[in-house]
């Protein structure tokens, strides 16, 4: 099977305790693309600048993923400054230079709209609703957002979740939206947003997911080496929605196991800056990094 992906094409620089870039490649739905790659056919929906230059489109081709979607527009391209502490959970956003995507109106090529999995990275809820809409019969369409538009588009946030099925946000973002510190309480309050199914990433802490009245966490992989967080979110969902893409199982056990897939991309992530460790993966590594996740989790065997 096939997705569909709208999100931000980016310029980040970033800062970490570890080291710092400057105007690399980033963006919601490159990280998103590129992690889902390894799993589905990804068709992306995004505005670059005329500064893009044509070796980052090049390589998201290289990954089979369909570009007919993003369009190159008079401006510069959206660009990120982030840092993070040595906790490295939270990112401090610096600056957002939303440039092409605000005058941005996506306009689906003919052979995006039968997609019927369908993915809202993070951006302007305005502009998801907008690719959402163009989307024929979508069998599941999931979301994520971040404070940006939690602070600056709730009301056009809140009509975005109304459409949703999963909504994939960080323990900040949860709490921010729902105005409860609890997350269990914040769940409760955020499904009557909308999404029938909630996943809350905590960074190092791993992911919960609540569906119904089930509860399902997930650890993340213990790594030594941790140098750049960005794009975790973003990898995590490109893992988790390009399995469920691959399967087209959306019962809570394939959902159980794409939150590995999802963990097990997030984790490949933060081991190098910009998409340097995700943009070159054998499928052995990934399937090598899921049975680690299964020998770290279970303990039925053990006397
Ligand atoms: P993550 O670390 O997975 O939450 O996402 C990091 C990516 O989100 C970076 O590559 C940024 O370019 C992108 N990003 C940051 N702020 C925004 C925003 N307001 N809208 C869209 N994308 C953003």
């Amino acid at each position: 099977m096939s997705l569909v992906v709208v999100g931000s094409v980016a310029f980040d620089s970033v800062k970490t305790p570890f080291g710092e870039v400057d105007e690399v490649l980033g963006g919601s739905a490159t990280y998103f693309s590129t992690a889902a790659s390894y799993f589905t056919d990804v068709s992306l929906v995004a505005v670059v600048g005329t500064d893009f230059p044509d070796k980052h489109l090049t390589f998201l081709k290289s990954r089979k993923i369909d570009i007919e979607g993003i369009e190159k527009s008079e401006g510069k391209t959206f660009r990120w400054k982030g840092e993070y502490g040595f906790e490295l959970n939270e990112a401090r956003t610096l600056d957002t230079q939303l440039n092409v995507f605000q005058s941005f109106r996506p306009k689906l090529p003919e052979s995006y709209k039968d997609k019927k999995v369908v993915f809202l990275a993070n951006i302007d809820p305005d502009l998801q609703r907008d690719v959402l809409s163009q989307v024929n019969e979508p069998a599941l369409v999931a979301c994520d957002t971040m404070n940006f538009w939690i602070e600056g588009k709730k009301e056009s946030l809140l009509k975005t979740l109304k459409l949703v099925d999963i909504l994939l946000i960080n323990d900040g973002e949860a709490r921010e939206l729902s105005g409860e510190p609890n997350l269990v309480k914040a769940a409760h309050i955020i499904h009557d947003m909308g999404p029938r199914t909630l996943i809350i990433k905590r960074g190092e802490y791993g992911a919960l997911m609540f569906q119904d009245n089930r509860i399902f966490s997930a650890p993340a992989f213990p790594l030594e080496a941790v140098y750049d967080p960005t794009g975790a979110g973003d990898c995590f969902a490109g893992g988790f929605m390009g399995y469920l893409s691959s399967t087209m199982n959306f019962e809570e056990a394939g959902i159980r196991k794409a939150i590995i897939f999802g963990s097990v991309m997030a984790s490949f992530n933060v081991e190098a800056f910009s998409l340097d460790k995700i943009k070159s993966l054998d499928y052995k590594e990934i399937e090598n990094r899921f049975q680690d996740f299964r020998r770290l989790t279970h303990f039925e065997d053990l006397t």
